[in-house]
């Protein structure tokens, strides 16, 4: 239909007309009720002369009967009745004949019976079918996101996240925490991203970044004295964007004082268990289990180990300081290290796949993957022929390798070989289909380095941010053995995906100097860019800490979801394009000039 057509269509006030129910409400105990219901056409039937409309609201879906017996008018008026119209009706609830009632919906035992119609809005033909099973290209429906939206799955979504959101927000009030807003328009905050920038009009020349996360104003805050603070707040980085990254997201923002770890940690386990609990995922046991960042590096080749199944990295080093095969002793004489994975059934793999599965390792950077298949017959491996009978016998007591079985190996320098490895692990309980449905395995990470070396930059970096606080028990090593220094951090990690983290903060100015003279910031650069929070610091600081969890993460994870997008109203493009407002858009003439920046 086109648009002129459409404006033809009488369509009428609302008038006095108000709804009475909404149309997933209707049961068997409402026979007999009138009731007055609003929505939109779903889907229209005609039958043997009767009307049938599945009329929709956010709550769910009504059969909707027109009869010319009840009423002649609203029946012929109802046939000129198209999808996504919004009407309004009104008549009698009724049971349904046995033979139409629809066990699939929660309205399915009943209909309503209109006396009276009122169009309230026509719709232009639909560019894309409104059933979850559509599947239009992403940027089409973005484009008509509140089509989208109409779908029942993502309706269901929002209002969990809301659901969520609310009892979350429940939680923290109960326990004494002050919702309070934070500047978008701000300086930078460093959590290791590009900074979004906006040009300042009234001072030329220079500019505010959106927050990457509200963390120094949260710390300021806990310095003027409000002891509990949150925030559902956005926050902002500009990262080249993978499937579950957004340029602006969700986070719930918290810090408290006068606490330790232990204390952030058990809010954060009821802050979750209030959440999955309000959005219909399984509330998680408490306490969750710990492991500090060395194990989960050392068992999983990760900070955020997805502990649902085994595969867990065996170290070699040891035994193959002297073996023949000279690849793996090199590597081990240099400070690298031989770690490796078996698989009980990794004979279930082809010889094909295992060479995919060498040439996908060699696509990360490591230097190369060996495999040795426990065979009847012996081992096969292109290894083979290095390996004598007391190695083999020393490497399946160590690994657990039986006949059957895959020993995966992975030699390098320790981290980057663990990383690797971390990976494979991944990908061959996918292959081997040993990830557990219905499994929800919460876990905090903790432990973690306070600093580690970037390699492109060739300095220390921290791992979490420059705020965090060293263990106490660490801090005469800040100089002398920077990387050897634990950071009271932790992050909390479910099935294998990060949910969030945070840290104890450092609260003495003077460890604050020492530790951004670590990272190499000069007292110069040190008051140049956090000269007011160094300030705020030494202005009676009590000791805090605090976390920040990702909400749209946590909504998806919670949902069965595998995109963030599907969790968020209006979200973005991998392009960061918004194809409904067309956003980013060239600025229109002179907002260039007014802000003092020339076109490029
Ligand atoms: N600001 C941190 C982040 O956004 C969280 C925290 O340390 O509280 O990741």
């Amino acid at each position: 239909m086109t648009t002129e057509e459409t404006t033809q269509v009488a369509t009428e006030p609302l008038g006095d007309w108000r709804r009475d129910t909404n149309c997933g409400v209707p049961r068997l105990e409402h026979v007999g009720r009138e009731f007055t219901a609003m929505g939109w056409v779903a889907t229209r039937r005609d039958h043997g002369g009767i009307v049938f409309i599945d009329l929709r609201d956010r709550t769910g879906i009504l059969q909707v009967v027109f009869d010319p017996d009840d009423s002649p008018d609203a029946h012929r008026r109802a046939h000129g009745l198209r999808s996504e119209w919004v009407i309004a009706v009104r008549g009698r609830i009724a049971a349904r004949p046995a033979e139409t009632v629809n066990p699939d919906l929660p309205t399915g035992q009943v209909e309503l019976r209109v006396q009276e119609l009122r169009v309230l809005g026509s719709s232009r033909a639909l560019p894309f079918a409104l059933d979850d099973d559509d599947q239009t290209n992403e940027s089409v429906r973005l484009k008509h996101r509140y089509l989208d939206l109409r779908r029942p799955r993502l309706t269901h979504n929002l209002l969990s996240r809301h659901r969520a959101t609310s009892a979350v927000r429940r939680y923290l009030d109960e326990q004494g925490f002050v919702d309070l807003e934070t500047p978008i328009l701000t300086r930078s905050t460093p959590e290791g991203a590009r900074d979004y920038l906006v040009p300042s009009r009234v001072n030329p020349g220079s500019v505010y970044a959106l927050p990457q996360s509200p963390q120094i104003f949260k710390q300021i805050l806990m310095v003027a004295g409000f002891e509990r603070y949150y925030q559902v707040c956005r926050c902002f980085r500009d990262e080249d964007l993978r499937a579950d990254r957004q340029p602006e997201f969700t986070q719930i923002d918290l810090e408290m004082s006068f606490v330790g770890q232990e204390d952030v940690l058990r809010l954060t386990e009821g802050l979750l268990v209030a959440g999955a609990s309000a959005i219909g995922a399984p509330p998680p046991e408490t306490p969750f289990p710990r492991m500090t960042y060395h194990e989960a590096t050392t068992r999983f080749g990760t900070d955020r180990p997805d502990t649902r199944f085994g595969l867990e990295l065996v170290e070699l080093s040891d035994l193959l300081r002297e073996t023949k095969a000279r690849i793996l002793a090199e590597v081990v004489a240099r400070g690298g290290i031989v770690s490796g994975i078996v698989a009980d059934d990794g004979a279930r793999l082809s010889r094909r796949e295992l060479d995919e599965l060498v040439a996908w390792v060699q696509t990360l950077g490591a230097g190369g993957l060996a495999w040795i298949r426990a065979n009847e017959d012996g081992w096969q491996s292109p290894l083979a022929k290095f390996f004598d009978e007391g190695e083999r016998e020393r490497i399946c007591e160590r690994t657990g390798l039986r006949v059957g079985g895959v020993l995966f190996l992975v030699a390098g320098p320790r981290k980057h070989a663990q990383s690797v490895l971390g990976q494979l692990r991944l990908r061959l309980a996918q292959m081997l289909g040993k990830i557990p449905e219905g499994r929800w395995n919460y876990l905090w990470v903790t432990e973690f380095p306070l600093l580690e070396e970037n390699a492109e930059a060739k300095r220390l970096v921290a791992v979490h941010h420059p705020f965090t606080a060293p263990f106490e028990e660490d801090l005469d090593k800040l100089e002398s053995a920077p990387e050897s220094v634990r950071a009271l951090a932790y992050d909390v990690v479910l099935n294998g995906t990060e949910l969030g983290g945070g840290s104890i903060r450092i609260h003495r100015p003077e460890v604050q100097a020492r530790v951004f003279r670590a990272l190499g910031i000069d007292p110069e650069q040190q008051r140049e860019q956090f000269g007011f929070l160094l300030d705020a610091l030494s202005f009676g600081a009590p000791p805090h800490g605090g976390l920040a969890l990702g909400l749209d993460r946590l909504c998806m994870l919670w949902l069965g979801e595998s995109s963030i997008r599907d969790v968020i109203a209006f979200p973005k493009t991998q392009r960061a394009a918004d194809p409904m407002s067309d956003a980013p858009a060239p600025p229109a003439p002179g907002q260039l000039r007014d802000l003092g920046l020339r076109p490029i």
